[in-house]
């Protein structure tokens, strides 16, 4: 038998959470946005976090900005133009750090023609069972991807994601030093499969995004 517990700094004691036998445990740790303190603030929120609008202005409930009020990071709820506009909450230090400088800024001028709208390409890395994984762009919504670089089967490989033709985002396993050319594609909205016919590159063969899960 294992037992499970979990020391909680947040809440300041220990619980026991689960109690079972297993040969591998695999914990995921979340964060949840902590915005119930806004009720009744007239500002617009949801599980996703403090709506906002591409300026980094926090969003009253009827959709208009609420004077002065900005918000940055894991808390925002934004549309991101790069990605047609679709609402993203990016939970990663990169995006926070850049939002929180923009928020920022646009608090300085106190008019909309003065301010900028916030552009970022989300990325992330991890280390997971010795395998490097890194990924820029936002994959969600691809439908289509492709190995573009390395294979799969030698657990090395960079993978590319399209949508309607266009390269959304690549995640690398083990190979991240092909990662700064297809951050540059992404930016560049570059045709789906952007890079062919590379001498290190095997047989492009477009698949269906779902194929690497
Ligand atoms: C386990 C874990 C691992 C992570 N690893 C990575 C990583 O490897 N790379 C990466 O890029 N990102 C990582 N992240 C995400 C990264 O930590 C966040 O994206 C980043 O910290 C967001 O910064 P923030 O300032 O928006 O929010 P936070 O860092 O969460 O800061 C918000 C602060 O507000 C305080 N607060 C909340 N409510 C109130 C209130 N009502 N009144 C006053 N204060 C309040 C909180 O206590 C907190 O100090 C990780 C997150 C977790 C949970």
């Amino acid at each position: 038998m294992t037992l499970i517990s979990v020391s909680s700094p947040f809440h300041g004691h220990f619980f026991e959470i689960a109690t079972f036998s297993a040969a591998c445990v695999i914990v995921a740790l979340g964060a949840q946005r902590n915005v119930e303190w806004l009720e009744g603030s007239g500002l617009l929120t949801s599980s996703w976090g403090l709506r906002c609008d591409a300026f980094c202005r926090a969003l009253k409930g009827d959709g208009s900005p609420a004077p002065g009020v900005f918000a940055a990071g894991d808390v925002a709820h934004w549309p991101l133009a790069d990605n047609d506009g679709h609402l993203v909450a990016v939970e990663h230090w990169g995006n926070a750090v850049e939002q929180a400088r923009m928020a920022a800024r646009n608090m300085l001028p106190g008019d909309i023609t003065g301010m900028r709208i916030h552009r970022h390409l989300p990325d992330f890395w991890s280390s997971q069972f010795a395998l490097n994984i890194k990924c820029v762009g936002l994959a969600d919504g691809a439908d289509e991807m492709a190995i573009a670089q390395g294979s799969v089967q030698e657990r090395r490989f960079l993978a590319v994601f399209g949508r309607r033709g266009r390269t959304i985002a690549a995640l690398s396993v083990n190979s991240a030093r092909w990662l700064p050319t297809y951050r540059a594609m992404i930016e560049e909205s570059a045709p789906f499969p952007p890079i062919r016919g590379a001498v290190d590159q095997p047989r492009i063969r477009k698949e269906p995004a779902s194929a690497l899960c």
